[in-house]
């Protein structure tokens, strides 16, 4: 079982550095958010998550902190801490030794891992999959980041890279995906892909509300305003945001039958439970697992919301390797 003791959550994303600290009942008692000001270099990143770690500890009793977990948004090596690729954040992050320069500047244990699996590791201990012994957990944003619960733990695969739900291919030959792949699920089922979508609908002329939202101006569109638009009953953004749930939807049926998950958990900002998005997605999957009983199967909300990133990063941070 995972010690008790008080732990900083620090949730590295392209814009903000999120950070909390936790008490050793897993509540965030102090917040903090920074920018992350990526164009300046790992270096200067590193330094200001150092100075933020050590706000928040000087706001626990002294020396109740036992450690720090950094959540990032990329390919890391979590045996040696080190982040091997960050994608989406300006600057060269192959090969930063994010823990050991931490450690050094925090004077505090430093454990690193892959945000979608701080996802899972805060939905599993804390949140909507709680006590469950099989999930599948799946987070829709800007990405799509994934994870597994298999046997009662967070499963990480080889290099931690288990539950990439977003790289299955359901269109093959289809668009370009940043992994290297075509026809993932992850271009055609994330906020930019529904903005995209729409956009090219409005441009084509199809009957919409959308631009006239917007004020013409089709660069505004977001996927908060398609979900908005189609549940006042706009037929393109209800159209839009169907075919980006059936595409994630898809990918979630060839997890459900690897799997075969007691509870499938849908997060992130895309995925609004009951929305047209999430009943496409449901409803696609339900009716394309023929392998297990997909009736006994729940869907259910992420629980933690916004602070999930990095409370499973400060209950990683926290642990000694049990997920
Ligand atoms: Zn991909």
């Amino acid at each position: 079982m995972v010690e008790r003791a008080w732990t900083i959550g620090v949730d590295l994303g392209g814009t903000f550095l999120k950070l909390a600290l936790l008490n050793p009942a897993g509540e965030i008692v102090a917040r903090d958010r920074l920018p992350t000001g990526g164009f300046e270099g790992h270096d200067a990143v590193l330094a200001r998550m150092a100075e933020g770690i050590r706000r928040l500890a000087a706001q626990a009793p002294a020396g109740a902190v036992g450690g720090v977990g950094v959540g990032a948004p990329g390919i890391v090596d979590m045996a040696n801490g080190v982040i091997d690729d960050l994608p989406n954040l300006p600057g060269r992050w192959s090969g930063v030794p994010v823990t050991a320069m931490l450690a050094t500047a925090t004077g505090l244990p430093v454990r690193l891992i892959n945000d979608a699996r701080a996802f899972v590791v805060a939905e599993h201990r804390l949140g909507a999959a709680r006590g469950a012994d099989t999930a599948l957990c799946v987070t829709v944003g800007t990405g799509i980041g994934g994870g597994i619960v298999a046997h009662g733990r967070v499963l990480f695969g080889l290099g931690g890279a288990a539950g990439e739900i977003g790289h299955q291919i359901v269109q093959p030959g289809g668009i370009a995906c940043t992994c290297g792949n075509r026809g993932c699920v992850e271009p055609l089922a994330t906020g930019p892909a529904i903005t995209a979508e729409a956009i090219r609908r409005c441009v084509q002329g199809f009957t919409t509300t959308l631009p006239e939202m917007v004020g013409g101006d089709l660069n505004q569109i977001t996927p908060e305003l398609v979900d908005r638009a189609a549940e006042a009953g706009d037929p393109v953004a209800i159209g839009t945001l169907r075919d980006a749930g059936y595409w994630l939807g898809l990918g979630l049926a060839g997890a459900i039958g690897t799997l075969a998950p007691e509870i499938v958990v849908l997060g992130g900002g895309v995925a609004r439970p009951g929305g047209c998005y999430w009943r496409a997605a449901e409803q696609t999957a339900r009716t394309h697992v023929h392998v297990c009983d997909i009736d006994r199967i729940r869907f259910v909300p992420a629980a933690l919301g916004y602070d999930a990133g990095v409370i499973g990063a400060a209950l990683w941070g926290q642990s000694e390797g049990s997920g």
